[in-house]
């Protein structure tokens, strides 16, 4: 070819991406640009993939905050003590490490499902125009785009490959707001207090602000580096949601930037279906959230633990302790008071982890004390670690320098230099940071099984599990029992309703060590984790015989589920599909298992014949 007709030709390559696409019907989006019906998005190297010069227009679009992301294991082979290699490894049980690292998720990876990859870029959003301009380079250039908040999605929803990720992890701004009215709802709301967080906060952030130095509760996750967006999407549940319900249904208001680039303010009075849809309709699908305005309540002045290990000295003697306590729970602890777990063993230990709150330490006392003079009065029993009760003022419930004082066992604070003195994590979570998952599923179990003509099929259920693989009641994420207004505002949400009717959701899990691809020593188990998961299976199995459609909570759910729609939204899936078509009519917000993605392929890249 002469040099003047490659040059000729090299001046048509910028518009080649526009160019591959012309299959389809075209249509011009909001700011103008020609669009198609989009068939599949790009990977780099390949055509379409957007020239260097256009991803340097995106830098300054964004004010030079455009990374190109590597693993910051992508050199331990080569010279494991490489500074960021060696850096990363030494703060590996971090989560506080993780989340501020975009090439990471809080998940390494999950047996044949997925391996925690880094996007190709990522928009480090610190302004809602950051993302409005994400959102449009994605959309003209048929990018795979992502979000990432607290980067905790056990399924990796927030984590794909060959992607553009928006990483808002630096706009973390918290607000209290005393008379706070949703914008278009003066008139028909009273004003309330309320709090608005932005988009990369995390629990320990929106607690800080609100509870430890605003002397007021937000209804918030149980684990404190979980960020705030990604939780109120998932429907997501904190210790005390019996007495205030989901964070979802808290919500008042969201700012969210649509697949057109649009930034919409979504609340009752302004886009009502979207703003349900954000209610518990699954992170990522819709938009990507910029900041969210949520309920306070007054704080109650106590919140309190009761801890403890029961252990059976037979099967038989197992199954009664179970009987036991579940007739217990139904009678003393299925209120607004209680949350969080009991768990079982197959060893035939019963753990108790359970939170109150609205009562002292001698009404929690008092409350226990049948049950535990049941188990006392019984030689077949021994406590294998003792009962304790504890109360504290709530006030203090997330206060790190309280708990650095009076009881430091109980948290693991973030101690990386210059790190805020608030961020802390439970040391139970601990165990979760950077794990590889074997297997994970859950459902829910419907209320009427605690009735006295049906326990006894849920004691055999949950015996017959037992033999089979540990798990746990979480009696905070199913609000049966429930104060009847937080029952009301979840009810007004997107999450499967089944949800209003389960006095628990049981979760069953395994999991093996960090196994982040290109690590030293990362060396997931497969073939255990496949055993796990078929034991698992089977454990899930006697539980589902008992809550046949009882559905399960979308972000703590089974990678594997095929009817995942029923499963995570039953009767609520055609409006939110209808919701999703509405706002997202391409499909631009992908995310496997989220509202719409039955019309792509699993990666999220081919759209699926006849979609
Ligand atoms: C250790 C651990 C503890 C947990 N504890 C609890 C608990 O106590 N209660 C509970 O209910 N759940 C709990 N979960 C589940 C967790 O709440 C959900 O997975 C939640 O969605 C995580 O949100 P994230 O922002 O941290 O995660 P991410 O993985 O960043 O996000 C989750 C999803 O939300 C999307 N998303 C995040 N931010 C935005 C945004 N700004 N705009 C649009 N989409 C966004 C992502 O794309 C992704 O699809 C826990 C998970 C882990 C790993």
């Amino acid at each position: 070819m002469k040099r003047r007709e490659l040059l000729k030709a090299m001046a048509t390559l910028p518009l080649l991406p526009l160019l591959m696409h012309s299959g389809a019907a075209s249509a011009r989006d909001a700011a103008g640009f020609m669009t198609a019906k989009l068939h599949s998005r790009v990977r780099p190297g390949h055509p379409g993939w957007p020239l260097a010069a256009q991803w340097k227009q995106l830098e300054r679009d964004v004010g030079g905050r455009l990374l190109k992301l590597e693993s910051p294991f992508a050199h331990c082979g080569a010279s494991p003590s490489d500074g960021e290699c060696a850096e990363m490894l030494k703060h590996l049980d971090n989560p506080f490490a993780l989340g501020d690292n975009p090439a990471l998720t809080q998940t390494s990876g999950w047996a044949d499902a997925w391996t925690s990859h880094p996007s190709a870029y990522a928009v480090a959003a610190e302004t809602t125009a950051d993302m409005v301009a994400a959102v449009n380079f994605a959309r003209r250039h048929h990018l795979r785009l992502v979000v990432k908040g607290g980067g905790h999605s056990y399924q990796g929803t927030s984590d794909a490959p060959d992607s553009l990720l928006i990483w808002p992890r630096h706009m973390n701004q918290v607000t209290l707001h005393d008379a706070f009215v949703a914008q278009g709802c003066a008139g028909r709301d009273a004003p309330q207090p309320a709090v608005t967080i932005e988009a990369g906060a995390m629990w320990s952030d929106a607690y800080d602000a609100v509870t430890t130095k605003g002397g007021r509760y937000v209804q918030g996750g149980g684990c404190t580096t979980v960020g705030v967006a990604g939780l109120v999407q998932s429907g997501g549940f904190g210790s005390f949601s019996k007495q205030w319900g989901t964070a979802a249904s808290n919500l008042l208001q969201a700012e969210i930037v649509t697949a057109d680039g649009e930034v919409r303010v979504a609340n009752a009075c302004t886009h009502p279906d979207l703003f349900w849809g954000i209610k518990g309709g699954g992170g990522g699908s819709l938009g990507t959230i910029t900041r969210v305005t949520l309920r306070t309540f007054e704080l109650p002045a106590v919140f309190g633990a009761v801890f403890g290990s029961i252990k059976a000295s037979s099967d038989e003697a197992f199954r009664a302790l179970i009987g036991k306590a579940m007739a217990f729970y139904r009678s003393a602890l299925f209120n607004p008071h209680w949350g969080e777990q009991m768990s079982f063993r197959g060893d035939n230990t019963l753990n108790l982890s359970m939170v109150f709150q609205g009562l002292t330490q001698a009404q929690a006392e008092q409350v226990w004390a049948p049950f535990l003079d049941w188990v006392r009065g019984r030689g077949e029993y021994r406590f294998a670690k003792p009962v304790q009760t504890l109360a504290m003022p709530a006030r203090h419930f997330w206060d790190a320098a309280f708990f650095r004082a009076h009881a430091p066992q109980l948290v693991v604070p973030d101690d990386r230099a210059g790190a805020p003195a608030h961020h802390t994590l439970w040391a139970g979570d601990q165990e979760q940071v950077g794990w590889f998952i074997h297997s994970y599923q859950s459902t829910w179990l419907p209320a009427t099984l605690l009735q006295p003509g049906q326990q006894s099929r849920l004691v055999d259920a949950l015996f017959a599990a037992s033999r089979q693989w540990g798990f746990s009641l979480h009696f905070n994420k199913g609000l049966a029992g429930g104060a009847d207004d937080a029952v009301e505002r979840a009810r007004d949400t997107a999450t499967q309703p089944r949800m209003l009717d389960a006095f628990a959701l049981a979760i069953c899990a395994s999991s093996g060590d960090p196994a982040f691809p290109g690590m030293p020593n990362a060396r997931p188990e497969l073939a255990r984790a496949r055993r796990e998961a078929a034991t698992i299976g089977k454990a899930m199995e006697a539980l589902r015989a008992v809550a046949p459609g009882a559905g399960c909570y979308v972000s703590e759910s089974d990678y594997f589920l095929r009817d995942w729609q029923q499963e995570f939204w039953g009767s609520h899936y055609a409006k939110l599909a209808a919701v999703k078509r509405r706002y997202d009519p391409d499909g631009l917000f992908f995310v496997r298992h989220g509202v719409g993605s039955e019309s792509w392929s699993e990666d999220g890249f081919t759209r699926l014949h006849g979609s």
